[in-house]
């Protein structure tokens, strides 16, 4: 969902590190970078030492399962439809030669789709690129409209 979560007064990049986060200081900030080493088997691996925004992020369909809008078997719904997206996206990227799956995803999408076609390429790889566009698409919608936050700067 987000490039990176920025760490806050009272986090400690030093314990992040050691932790195997990858941390990086943009413009006077430190920044720990997605995707995240520690995100495993779609779980926190590193919960009770997570950082504070971390902490205090509330997806889409979190606050929604809390304001009873929803049912927790809903919001499970959306996560699987969005996990379905982000693998059926790897997946193409693979068939496109495989990319670095330590950069984030929108990231790996963009490189993929700004090579250009060889004049030779056959009909799969061409129906691949139109279908990586397409569900990317759908995917960023979705988290869009379902999971990610309006916030008044970036997380
Ligand atoms: S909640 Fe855990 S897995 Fe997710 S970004 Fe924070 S540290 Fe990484």
């Amino acid at each position: 969902m987000f490039h990176i979560v920025k760490l806050q007064p009272g986090d400690s990049p030093r314990e992040f590190a050691s932790l195997g986060l990858k941390l990086k200081r943009k413009r006077k900030q430190d920044c720990i970078l997605q995707p995240c080493p520690a995100h495993l088997e779609s779980r926190c691996s590193i919960y009770d030492a997570r950082p504070i925004r971390c902490r205090i992020f509330e997806c889409r369909q979190l606050q929604r399962v809390a304001t009873g809008e929803i049912s927790e078997a809903g919001a499970q719904e959306k996560i699987i439809e969005a996990t379905g997206l982000v693998a059926e996206v790897n997946q193409l990227l693979f068939r496109k030669g495989g990319s670095n799956i330590r950069l984030p995803l929108s990231k790996r999408c963009e490189t993929a789709m700004a090579e250009p076609l060889h004049p030779t390429s056959d009909e799969a790889s061409v129906r691949d690129r139109t279908r990586l566009e397409r569900v990317m698409q759908k995917l960023n919608a979705l988290l869009d409209q379902e999971f990610r936050i309006e916030t008044a700067e970036p997380l």
